[in-house]
């Protein structure tokens, strides 16, 4: 049984084949462009998406071994993500679908991040906990089932990653900035320089008070030197880093209390910091937690984890049909 899974959310044009619930291929072209305009141009994602797909698709058919006809199946992702390059995607699929007469398999691309822990041993064991991290989105998810999540905190405002990004920017460092802010954070002081912490209430998250305080910190420090950033930027770094890692792990150690789960994951763009793994194993090391943690390249956009989703759902026979829409925003 072979699924082709294609995935266009944002700035990664990906196609993958899983074969009885084995990933066979996975490509992934990202997109160069925005990095000249410092963040994702929606316009050039979808363009670019239409340049990549048709390639990116036939590498991954390629890859894997398979043709067009050992298909019995194709998946895409419906949303959440940017509309004009989801719609590439889409009908990219649904055409496929169509002048194949197979089964279509539409995805959320969050419950896709928390799948790719399914790719690879080990695996997590349900129910699980797992902090979704990514360029749009923070999220506690209560995992109980292949299929079955519950959002038991997410951000009221700006997403992990964005912060990672919107700091990064400010250093004058070239999008996305997070890769960059771990690179100099690794040789820097965690504890250079202090920054508040929010208070949210419950298990949601707010990110972008400590965005605004650092755009003060910065703009005083600059004042008083105009070459502080250049000067100080790994301890910069460090310590932006350290409090944003700070934040998360307060509010996961919070939600394994009250839910009782100890099975803990990661997932999305920012699981790819090297001060949140580090930090994560060392809290779950204390507090008796099994802590997973996907792969590098299952952390950003993929489409391994839409094909791991689609494994899923043609099982439970959860197919969709030819009138299906993309959606920029959409729930569980
Ligand atoms: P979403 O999944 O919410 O729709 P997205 O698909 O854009 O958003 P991902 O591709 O999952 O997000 O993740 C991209 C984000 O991950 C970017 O904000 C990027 O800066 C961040 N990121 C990637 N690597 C690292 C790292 N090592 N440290 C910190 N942030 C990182
Ligand atoms: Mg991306
Ligand atoms: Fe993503």
């Amino acid at each position: 049984m072979n699924i082709l899974a294609i995935e266009s959310s944002c700035d990664e044009t990906s196609a993958a084949v899983i074969t009885n619930g084995k990933i066979c291929s996975n490509v992934v072209a990202t997109q160069l462009i925005h990095t000249q305009y410092g963040g994702v141009v929606p316009e050039l994602a979808s363009r670019a998406h239409q340049q990549h797909i048709l390639p990116v698709v036939n590498n991954a058919l390629n890859d894997a071994k398979v043709t067009k006809k050992d298909l019995d199946a194709i998946a895409f992702t419906k949303g959440p993500g940017l509309l004009g390059a989801l719609l590439v995607g889409t009908s990219f699929a649904k055409s496929m679908a169509l002048g194949l007469h197979i089964p279509l398999i539409e995805i959320n691309h969050m419950q896709a991040h928390v799948l790719a822990h399914f790719i690879d041993d080990p695996k997590p064991a349900f129910p699980f906990l797992c902090l979704t991290v990514s360029g749009g989105h923070t999220q506690i998810v209560k995992v109980t089932g292949p299929l079955e999540m519950e959002i038991i905190g997410e951000t009221k405002d700006d997403a992990v990653g964005e912060a990672f990004d919107k700091t990064a920017k400010l250093l004058d460092l070239p999008y996305p900035g997070g890769p960059l802010i771990d690179k100099y954070a690794a040789l820097g002081n965690p504890n250079a320089y202090p920054f508040p912490l929010p208070e949210m209430p419950g298990l949601d998250f707010s990110f972008s008070g400590i965005k605004t305080s650092f755009m003060y910190f910065l703009q005083k420090q600059v004042r008083e030197n105009p070459d502080f950033i250049s000067e100080n930027i790994n301890d910069i770094c460090a310590s932006i880093q350290f409090t944003l890692v700070d934040i998360l792990l307060k509010k996961l150690k919070k939600a394994s209390r009250e839910t009782g789960i100890r099975e803990i994951a990661i997932a999305g763009g920012v699981s790819a910091n090297s001060g949140l793994r580090k930090s994560l194993l060392e809290l779950g090391e204390k507090l008796g937690w099994k802590v997973y943690i996907p792969a590098f390249e299952y952390c950003t956009d993929n489409a391994a984890m839409i094909a791991m989703a689609a494994h899923y759902k043609f099982e439970a026979e959860d197919f969709t049909d030819q009138t299906v829409s993309p959606m920029a925003r959409m729930e569980f």
